[in-house]
């Protein structure tokens, strides 16, 4: 692998590039899925190709090739070369890159069992057991259950002198349980949204997920929402667990928090951001309990790695520090025009797509309070569980969630059951009114944002626990 990088990027600088980088990627992935006692899919896929990105004359240039040799080396470099020419034609601004010291070495996931060792049986076996306690309920209609497991092989080389070899190893799996009534459709997920979990780690963390001792209460919860009361419409205090924590930083924090996204840079497809630039360092995001890192080091964060796809170094650094707003995810090229080195967060999301800047791991760091106290501790208000449906403007701004389920709270005891929950906010206003993050902080992971044109899926991570906000709109429709 490292001499066809090589050999790109000497093609590259042979041809006039200033800077150019060079990625190898495989990728192997293998999707199970039982559906209502059946073998719903067995998928297992692999993919492999090199990536070349030239500068040339202040403008990017990137093409891409599935086969990897020599050959295919020089045919991409020249290729890179032609686009970033024919680019620079049109160029608004020369690209700047922030300065960066070449990185040398190998990342590796710690895990302890390898997904990919684990027989298809007895991974289809675990899905059927789980689907057979699912389908135990009565009112249960649909019992789905998927297990999804990842091997990412990097190396990546720049004209710099960087050359890093990464293995990622991924692992996830979930559970939905959907129940019908003549009038009404139900759902409960578990552990996380859409029964999708995912993490960095080997085939133990499947285990620790305990899809079994859950799928009884999973499905007897999605025929309970049945004939539940509709979630009231008021404004009262709101605790919504770890999972809704994790959506809410994801969508409010982590994608405004994009440089790119505050730059303008991706208002034609993604939108902008409300965190300009001259906010940096002295805007109020949240009160005093918010504190949010962006971090690529958390152990299982499905946004952890060794390097970014520019080579620069896994890092955390504090997007909101005691509630201010002081960090951007950046890229080199963005980074540059804040006179900052670059975060360490542009990542692609294969060999045949350009890096952009995306989210790490954004974890709301956790407070002290046990979140049954932070129940104890609550009159009158309800507390909210996985998400369900979410809106949020083009700014970050605005934004209405709904969850799953959901449950009054009075004088500190969680009493009836509420279907269809939703809350409403303004991110900052809704930041602000949090009085307390709970401590059952853990790392919740999403494979599904979508960024860019054509759109590009990547895995994030979110370290969160449940958390408390004040004054809430909630039981808005529509
Ligand atoms: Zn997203």
């Amino acid at each position: 692998m490292k001499a066809v990088i090589e050999r790109a990027l000497d093609t590259a600088s042979a041809g006039g590039a200033a800077y150019a980088d060079a990625r190898i990627v495989q990728k192997t992935s293998e999707f199970l899925m039982v559906k209502d006692g059946q073998v719903a899919a067995v998928n297992l896929s692999s993919d492999y190709g090199l990536g070349v990105r030239a500068l040339v004359n202040g403008s990017w240039g990137f093409a891409s090739a599935s086969r990897v040799n020599t050959e295919s080396a020089d045919e991409v470099a020249g290729r890179a070369l032609r686009i970033a020419r024919a680019s620079a034609r049109v160029q608004e601004k020369p690209v700047v890159l922030a300065a960066q010291d070449p990185s040398v070495g190998e990342y590796i996931t710690p895990y302890e069992s390898d997904p990919f060792d684990v027989s298809t049986e007895d991974k289809l076996g675990l899905l059927l057991r789980v689907n057979d306690l699912l389908r135990r309920e009565k009112g249960v209609k649909v019992a789905e259950c998927a297990m999804e497991i990842y091997k990412t092989e990097k190396a990546f080389g720049s004209t710099e002198g960087a050359y890093v070899t990464q293995t990622i190893v991924e692992s996830g799996a979930g559970m939905e349980s959907t129940a019908t009534s003549d009038d009404d459709i139900q759902k409960r997920s578990f552990p996380n949204s859409f029964g999708r979990q995912v993490v960095t780690g080997g085939y133990e963390e499947i285990e620790k997920l305990e899809l079994e001792s859950n799928a009884p209460r999973i499905a007897s919860e999605s025929a309970a929402l049945l004939s539940a009361a509709e979630c009231p419409a008021t404004t009262t205090t709101v605790i919504l667990d770890a999972t809704q924590v994790a959506l809410q930083v994801h969508e409010s924090c982590g994608h405004p928090t994009e440089l790119d996204r505050a730059l303008g840079y991706e208002a034609s497809f993604a939108g902008t951001s409300f965190l300009t630039p001259d906010m940096l360092g002295a805007f109020r995001y949240g009160s005093d309990a918010v504190n949010i890192v962006a971090d690529a080091t958390t152990p299982l964060g499905a946004g952890t790695f060794g390097y970014d796809d520019e080579g620069v170094p896994a890092q955390r650094n504090y997007l909101v520090k005691d509630g201010i707003f002081v960090g951007y995810l950046t890229s080199r090229e963005t980074a540059s025009e804040l006179d900052q080195r670059s975060s360490g967060a542009m990542r692609a999301e294969s060999w045949n797509h350009i890096p952009l800047i995306r989210m790490t791991n954004i974890n709301l760091m956790p407070g002290e309070t046990s979140p049954e106290d932070l129940i104890a501790s609550t009159d009158d208000g309800i507390y909210m569980e996985l998400n369900k449906s979410w809106s949020i403007d083009d700014l970050r701004l605005n934004f209405q969630f709904g969850t799953e389920i959901a449950w009054q709270i009075e004088g500190g005891r969680l009493t009836n059951m509420y279907k269809n929950p939703t809350y409403t906010g303004i991110t900052p206003q809704f930041w602000q009114s949090c009085d307390a993050v709970a401590n059952n902080w853990r790392m919740w992971g999403t494979p599904n944002c979508g960024k860019g044109e054509p759109v590009q899926g990547m895995h994030v991570g979110h370290g969160a626990a449940a958390a408390r906000f004040r004054d809430v709109r909630v039981g808005v429709r529509g």
